[in-house]
């Protein structure tokens, strides 16, 4: 038999789940299964990059009717509340620098701060904001610079970064982060607890991937047992969202609700266990509000008492956002919330493409990439072609 190297395997691995060929098996494997089933089929792909593989590859052109696909609150930029964007604004015309990731700095706020709406006008008025791709990036520039803050958004993916440059001390004293991170799991969980009885039941979830590769399948059992749907822990090519599609559909069929693992490759059972130690020693959970949605509880990982000095909270002196003065987050006319909780696609937001575009983006849901309504804008989804066909009176 001939060797292959582990890069030649790799890449006939990705051949395969690109395959057009293979997708099609599944597709007609999907179309079989459907038969079987005589109710619609709800799936929430939570994730955002979900979203993206599931427009940007339009398969949803290719299922059944009977199945709908629908998007969940997987994007850390569109959950994040306006409140920290506009006490980031201040500080940064006061003179503090802040580093950000590029979509962060184009998120639009509520309220109207010193002039500007966003950390990108901050900075064409004189605020001190640079864009960075990662902490890295602003642990080199923080060096030798004034008081500085590192917004650092994300899920389980990124947190295990800034927790080893905290427990090895890598980060110069004049640089504090300010951590608006967020936990999945119990969004995931709250996000099906708040479908209500006159909403469509959600029949299975795909479980975001690059998340699992932390926190492990095991961290959504108890969705699966506590609501009776079935999960399957999904990649990110078509062929692996289409394999978890069939996987959800054959649980349905055999009455089971469980969570499965499709993602092998990358994810197991218990996660990385060094990495979820490695968490748990430097942050705390708290209960944390997520735009658009509300409070969840144990959802936001702040940075724990003994290692307070990295803490931008603690040194600026920033007051957490508080539920008396939370109060959706969105600027008028926005459907984000409906959106991140699946209850609205873009489309049904009477300012998309119309107010808000990935140029112009007026609501959290059009700045990320992994944000649904920049997706949608961007790739097309199905249901934004067919809108502009008969705009146009082509169909
Ligand atoms: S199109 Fe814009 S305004 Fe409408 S829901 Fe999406 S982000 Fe909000």
């Amino acid at each position: 038999m001939a060797e292959f190297s582990k890069f030649e395997i790799l890449k006939e691995v990705e051949i395969l789940l690109r395959s057009r060929d293979v997708a099609n098996l599944l597709v007609n494997c999907i179309k079989k299964l459907c038969e079987k089933i005589s109710e619609d089929v709800r799936i929430m792909s939570f994730c955002g990059t979900h979203e993206w593989s599931v427009t940007n590859y339009g398969l949803r052109s290719l299922l059944p009717k009977k199945i709908e696909i629908i998007a969940g609150p997987g994007c850390p930029v569109c959950v994040t509340p306006s409140y920290y964007i506009e006490e980031l604004i201040k500080l940064s015309m006061d003179g503090v620098q802040i580093y950000t990731y590029g979509d962060v700095f184009r998120l639009p706020a509520v309220k109207l701060v010193r002039g500007a709406k966003s950390l990108e006008d901050a900075k064409a008025l004189g605020g001190e904001v640079r864009v960075v791709t990662g902490l890295v990036d602003a642990i080199e520039l923080a060096k030798n610079c004034k008081d500085s803050i590192f917004v650092g958004i994300g899920f389980e993916t990124v947190a295990p970064g800034y927790a080893h440059a905290i427990l090895k001390d890598l980060i110069p004293k004049n640089l504090k982060i300010l951590s608006l991170l967020k936990l999945t799991p119990p969004a995931m969980y709250f996000t099906v607890e708040k479908i209500d009885k006159d909403e469509k039941p959600l029949s299975g979830i795909i479980a975001p991937g690059h998340v699992s590769t932390i926190v492990g399948a095991k961290a959504w059992k108890k969705v699966a047992e506590d609501f009776r749907i079935p999960i399957v822990v999904a990649g990110f090519e078509p062929v692996d969202i289409l394999m978890a599609i069939a996987k959800i559909l054959q649980q349905i069929i055999s009455g089971e609700a469980k969570v499965e693992l499709e993602y092998t490759r990358a994810v197991s059972y218990d996660g990385d266990l060094r990495a979820q130690k490695l968490l748990s020693s430097i942050f705390e959970a708290k209960e944390d509000a997520w735009r658009g949605i509300g409070f969840i509880p144990g959802s936001g990982l702040r940075i724990n008492e003994g290692y307070r000095r990295y803490d931008a909270f603690e040194y600026f002196n920033i007051e957490e956002l508080r539920k008396s003065e939370w109060n959706y987050d969105l600027n008028a006319g926005c459907r984000c919330s409906d959106i991140v909780l699946g209850r609205a696609k873009p489309t049904d937001c009477k300012l998309f493409m119309r107010v808000c575009n990935p140029e112009n983006p007026y609501g959290p849901c059009m700045v990320s990439v992994e944000g649904t309504c920049s997706i949608w804008a961007r790739f097309g989804a199905k249901e934004f072609t067919d809108d502009i066909l008969e705009e146009l009176k082509l169909r």
